[in-house]
């Protein structure tokens, strides 16, 4: 998963993009829900959050390191549940 840093400035562009529903607005700033994001792999080649963001701050969530494969997981566990 991926993580939105404190730099984060609220301007909302990320939300819509994301493909999983992963992003929503924090107490402070913008959040990713590990459970839902599957660094877009499925979806599209480069995250699209990090591609939309201004101001470059959505990093690798230490965390929640994962590998394609567990990535894939997700993004089918995810599909089932819709
Ligand atoms: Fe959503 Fe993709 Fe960003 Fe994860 S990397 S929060 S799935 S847009
Ligand atoms: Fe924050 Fe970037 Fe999302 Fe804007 S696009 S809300 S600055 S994480």
């Amino acid at each position: 998963a991926l993580k939105i840093n404190e730099t984060c400035v609220n301007c909302d562009v990320c939300e819509p993009a994301c493909p999983n529903q992963a992003i929503s607005q924090g107490e402070v700033v913008y959040v990713i829900d590990p459970s839902r994001c599957t660094e877009c792999v499925g979806h599209y080649d480069e995250p699209q959050c990090v591609m939309v963001c201004p101001v470059e701050c959505i990093d690798p969530d230490p965390a929640h390191p994962e590998t394609q494969e567990q990535l894939l997981a997700k993004l089918k566990r995810l599909q089932e549940t819709v």
